[in-house]
């Protein structure tokens, strides 16, 4: 893992945020190459997820909201991890996590739980925190003003649900799909950009029919048409088969509105299997709750069997970041040439940065011109580099290392026979 940080670093991939200020803990920035894998991602999701379908519409909703929306949601009140303090060092720790490591029930924390920084069991009872970012409104810093950064951008798509619904005269079963920031502040957030506190989601809300309306498909069978959906979708991205596997959630671990959940894990180099992208049957918790809180009537009048209900929802919801990571880890290949390590990025092309790079093979003037006229012609609808410094085995080094899937050499034969030399 420290290779692939290091590397990120190198070629410009991520960088941690305010880094020349020490930095913050759980925030990083995305460099050149960063941001266009990104992009990539965000343009490949919606072109797949929105454009592709006729019955999804898309959506950039406000990050911060009417604080009702989160009471509604059950953000303020249940969106939280359980906490413990050290009164020796001070520290704070994940009471779940803690209790864990140390093979204790988290109730028997204050007798028994010792600190992990400096090893006193002096550590407090369990407390509640909550994960959302507080901020005001308006100028005065009162209770009457405080509003949050969303913790997840789904919940802008339950709140639009009715407007979207009719401005696009969408009948069951739709989908509306979102991507845009979110913000948690994790007590602990770590490995790398796998677990931050502020992070970029890829969310659809799929609204179908409640179960047991005669002729339609059920919410079950939707999950299990997602869950397959996306499995294809990690694949189609260049993923490995092996690095990639489902994991059910059990009973005990479903968030308060869900009935099923099921994540696509990755096998990340840092302790192995872990969530990637998670699918969750949310029942029709959101709208309910919504239309309870709001006084606003969001249910679906069904002509066909005359019935008014709440839709139901199963979401798909993938990072941005994680995936950016899957896919860089996935990338990641070292091998040996000439006795010396080569490390270099081996992305499908559609996901890579820079996707091709054209090199003449010396400063000669006719090969520069015919390689500047390759590269400009490339640049209308592709990022390509044009590189002339070096020898060309220090040229490809370099590309291999950005994880560019062609370079293009332009040599003393290209000017006879108009042929370059693809690698
Ligand atoms: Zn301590």
């Amino acid at each position: 893992m420290d290779k692939i940080v290091s590397l990120c670093k190198r070629k410009g991939y991520i960088f941690q945020d305010s880094e020349i200020y020490n930095g913050l803990n759980g925030f990083w920035d995305f460099g050149p190459l960063g941001v266009e894998l990104k992009n990539n991602i965000k343009r490949i999701w919606w072109r797949d997820i929105v454009h592709r379908r006729e019955d999804v519409a898309g959506l950039d909703s406000s990050i911060i909201n009417n604080p009702k929306v989160w009471e509604a949601s059950g953000h303020i009140n249940s969106f939280t991890d359980p906490l413990v303090d050290c009164r020796n060092c001070k520290q704070r720790f994940r009471a779940d996590h803690l209790a864990e490591d140390q093979s204790i029930a988290e109730s028997e924390i204050f007798e028994k739980g010792q600190c992990p920084a400096c090893g006193k069991k002096e550590l407090t009872e369990p407390k509640a925190f909550n994960l959302m970012f507080k901020t005001f409104v308006g100028p005065v810093e009162q209770d009457a003003s405080v509003a949050y950064l969303r913790p997840e951008t789904c919940q802008g798509i339950f709140i639009n649900y009715n407007n979207i619904r009719q401005s696009s005269r969408l009948k069951l079963p739709f989908g509306i799909a979102q991507i845009g920031k979110a913000f948690r502040n994790e007590v602990n957030p770590r490995n790398f950009i796998f677990r931050s506190r502020e992070f970029e989601q890829m969310e659809l809300e799929w609204f179908c029919y409640p179960p047991r309306i005669e002729e339609q498909q059920s919410p079950d069978d939707w999950f299990e048409y997602w869950k397959k959906s996306r499995m294809e979708w990690h694949l189609k991205m260049g993923i490995q088969k092996d690095n990639l596997r489902y994991r059910d959630h059990e009973a005990t671990e479903l968030s308060h509105y869900a009935k099923a959940a099921v994540d696509v894990e990755y096998n990340f180099p840092f302790g192995g299997f872990k969530e990637l992208e998670g699918i969750a049957y949310r029942t029709d918790f959101d709208l309910k709750q919504h239309s309870q809180v709001s006084g606003k009537d969001m249910q679906y009048f069904d002509e066909q069997s005359g019935q008014k209900f709440f839709a139901h929802v199963i979401e798909p919801s993938l990072g941005v970041d994680r995936m950016a990571l899957a896919l860089i880890c996935d990338a990641y290949q070292e091998d040996e040439q000439e006795g010396q390590t080569r490390v270099y990025l081996k992305f499908s092309p559609a996901v890579a940065p820079v996707k091709a790079a054209v090199f003449p093979l010396t400063k000669d003037e006719k090969l520069v011109g015919m390689a500047r006229k390759i590269y400009e012609r490339l640049q209308e609808d592709y990022l390509v580099t044009y590189d002339e410094s070096g020898s060309i085995g220090r040229r490809y080094r370099r590309q291999d290392e950005a994880g560019t899937p062609f370079c293009i050499t332009v040599d003393f034969d290209s000017s006879e026979d108009q042929t370059v030399t693809i690698r």
